[in-house]
């Protein structure tokens, strides 16, 4: 069969092929890479070993109920009768917002859609928000204010190699999204310059020019330092700002007021190699920024990917060949699940759900009339405090798991516990499953037909190649059929996947987000296709802003950014800065690389990186268990003592769940923007286990 793999926003295409085994022995796969224009014919290893978690033993395959404190399978049918009582009971006891929906950046488009249909339209709830929440909100908010738009890329993948200075700003290419790395190796053999920004030496900053390793959270106020050198040596593409950005003159009184020695305090980067990066992307007549979690995840993600685009706007290097900007967007769909309604603030296409125009429109493709839609719900963490405060009293959660996605996870998990009903769609057990009241077993990726829009914004069809094995069924049909339950299947008329993403065209139509020009039939003849795309005839837009901005005048933002302090500060009883990210085995809280065999086998358990400097302060060796304890909770890893780590900085990866989940210590502040919680800086305090 062949398929893309759902571990990241790439989407490689790639064959899988079964050799069955002779009676009673096991089939054998083999997985071949296939040519696509992102991932040009690579696989990683998560990509090589994806099927494994699909055609796992431990797949859900019945509905399951607790009993007693244990799972039992029972009907489908029984499962939809004790679901709607009793989100019906609810509602009519405590509103229509008692029931809470919470979905996922992995779901495809047509599941995103419908799940956003499904609250509005089938509970009439507001809350409904998604774990993109966690890896989207800061640069998508801020694409949508500083240029009128938030897509990934504003440019085609193809242009890295055309850039003569790369910036890649808290991402970890190498092993989030690995098979891009050639476009930056290649772009690096023609002579490009590539800037990294890590506390982390990894293997992205290894093959960069620069390694700027900066204090976990200080990236906003580095890149203040940067465009202050850029102001100073006359590098600003005076044309461009002039033309084509307002807000100029506030931008340079800002940074003139900002001296460089407390830029250099601040964020532990010498003076000169902030001079010699500013430089390098000054000068350059070409470039690209990318900023991922590592910029996005701070109380200040927001305005720390705005300094960042800042950048790219004072030395003109966008909406042409060699430059852009780009969010590295995580997730399998981290894209297209952003833009067409699984967010509290919003309704497919972009539209905005406080916007009477928008709700007009779309009440009016979903044959309902406006006022019937809710309101703005929270964010998705936001939501678990309406959990622990019973405002929220039953949840739906489909393809996430929010108790160790979440911050503060302890926190969430009590709340978790008090909910009247909680209900998962999944096709493996994880930690939030084995909470729930029902488990709902939902087909896996081979299983789906549906599209899914790559971190380039090119919408791409993946086809299912099995059937779901036992009882599970497409998480949309799920809905479908609750909707029907609830009174309202009038609305959820669906037999397949292409009639939602039909209706998903027409919802988006004239949105930012505007699909309406992509159908199955083309994505099948052509090579995906790039939104926004509003006509049959429309080719994509490869590349954004060309000639003007959606914003007034046609201008982008220049934006005063302060040097913005991280929320917990380190003192003498948490002492050192905890951060936190993935490894090139795992993919998001590890429900799916955990049950891969191979992959689990390359990375079984948790640790935490720490400088060895540090470690023997803190009576630490290399492979020995060490507790983690924060002003929420402690957890326990082991040690892995490395040079390429700040002496002040720890890192422990966020693919565990229980006594190894990081996120039980993490900080639950979040950006007052966009929401985004700050997991990438705490304060935290380390010791060896043995001696307690
Ligand atoms: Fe490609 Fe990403 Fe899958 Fe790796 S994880 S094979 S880079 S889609």
């Amino acid at each position: 069969m062949n398929t893309q793999c759902p571990f990241c926003s790439v989407q490689c295409k790639m064959q899988i092929t079964e050799e069955r085994g002779a009676k009673d022995t096991r089939s054998s796969y083999t997985v071949a890479p296939l040519m696509n224009l992102a991932s040009e014919g690579r696989l990683c290893i998560k990509g090589m070993n994806a099927y494994q978690h699909v055609l796992t033993s431990e797949r859900i395959v019945n509905p399951l109920m607790k009993k007693d404190g244990r799972f039992v399978p029972i009907s489908w049918e029984d499962a939809y009768d004790i679901i709607t009582n009793k989100f019906q009971e609810l509602q009519r006891s405590y509103g229509k917002h008692s029931i809470g929906v919470y979905g996922g950046g992995s779901l495809t488009n047509e599941t995103a859609y419908l799940l956003g249909k499904f609250a509005r339209v089938a509970l009439q709830t507001k809350y409904i928000d998604y774990n993109g929440r966690f890896c989207m909100s800061a640069a998508a908010s801020a694409g949508v204010k500083v240029f009128g738009l938030d897509r990934g890329l504003t440019n085609q993948l193809a242009d890295i190699e055309k850039a003569e200075c790369i910036i890649l700003a808290g991402t970890n290419i190498a092993e989030c999204q690995p098979t891009l790395m050639p476009y930056f190796t290649r772009a690096k053999e023609k002579g490009a310059v590539l800037i990294a920004i890590d506390p982390r030496e990894t293997g992205t900053t290894r093959i960069s020019n620069f390694h700027l390793r900066v204090k976990p959270g200080m990236d906003a106020t580095l890149a203040n330092g940067m465009l202050k050198v850029l102001l100073e040596e006359g590098l600003v593409d005076r044309t461009f700002v002039e033309q084509r950005t307002s807000g100029f003159e506030e931008l340079r009184a800002h940074l003139d007021a900002i001296r460089m020695e407390d830029i250099v305090e601040l964020t532990g980067v010498p003076a000169q190699q902030i001079r010699d990066a500013a430089l390098a992307y000054g000068k350059a007549s070409t470039g690209m920024v990318f900023t991922a979690r590592g910029v996005e995840q701070q109380t200040d993600g927001h305005m720390a990917v705005r300094n960042f685009l800042n950048l790219v706007l004072l030395t003109g290097k966008i909406g042409k060949p060699g430059c852009g900007y780009g969010a590295v967007t995580g997730q399998g769909n981290g894209q297209g699940g952003r833009e067409h309604g699984q967010k509290a603030d919003q309704l497919p296409g972009y539209r905005l759900i406080e916007n009477p125009e928008d709700r007009t429109y779309v009440a009016g493709v979903w044959g309902i009339e406006p006022d019937e839609l809710p309101g703005k719900g929270v964010s998705a963490y936001e939501m678990m405090e309406k959990v622990v405060e019973q405002e929220i009293r039953a949840l739906l959660v489909m393809g996430s798991n929010p108790i160790v996605s979440n911050p503060n996870a302890n926190v969430v998990e009590d709340g978790l516990k008090k909910l009247e009903l909680l209900v998962v769609v999944d096709f493996l057990m994880s930690e939030t499953a084995q909470l729930a009241d029902l488990v709902l077993p939902a087909s896996a990726y081979l299983e789906n037909t549906g599209t899914l829009t790559n971190l380039e914004g090119r919408v791409l069809l993946r086809e299912a190649g099995r059937p779901a094995p036992g009882e599970s069924r497409h998480d949309w049909r799920i809905l479908c059929d609750l909707a029907d339950r609830l009174g309202r299947g009038t609305y959820f008329q669906f037999t397949e996947a292409e009639e939602i993403f039909d209706e998903l065209r027409l919802a988006s139509r004239g949105g930012a987000a505007d699909y309406y020009g992509i159908t199955y039939e083309r994505l099948r003849r052509e090579e995906g296709v790039y939104w926004p795309c509003p006509e049959l005839d429309h080719p994509g837009a490869k590349r954004l802003f060309e000639t003007s901005f959606p914003l007034p005048g046609g201008k982008a933002l220049l934006t005063a950014v302060e040097n913005h302090l991280p929320k917990e500060q380190v003192d003498a009883q948490f002492p050192l800065y905890l951060t936190t990210g993935r490894v090139v085995t795992h993919y998001l809280t590890g429900v799916q690389t955990r049950r891969s065999y191979t992959l689990l086998a390359q990375d079984i358990e948790s640790f935490m990186e720490i400088h060895p400097k540090t470690a023997r302060a803190y009576n630490i060796e290399d492979a020995t268990l060490v507790k983690l304890e924060t002003r929420r909770g402690v957890i326990y890893v082991r040690s892995r003592l490395r040079e390429e780590i700040r002496e002040d900085t720890v890192f422990v990866p966020m693919h565990w769940g229980d006594t190894q989940n990081v996120n039980k210590i993490t900080h639950d502040a979040l950006d007052p923007t966009c929401r985004m919680p700050g997991f990438k800086v705490c304060a935290v305090n380390v010791s060896p286990l043995v001696s307690e």
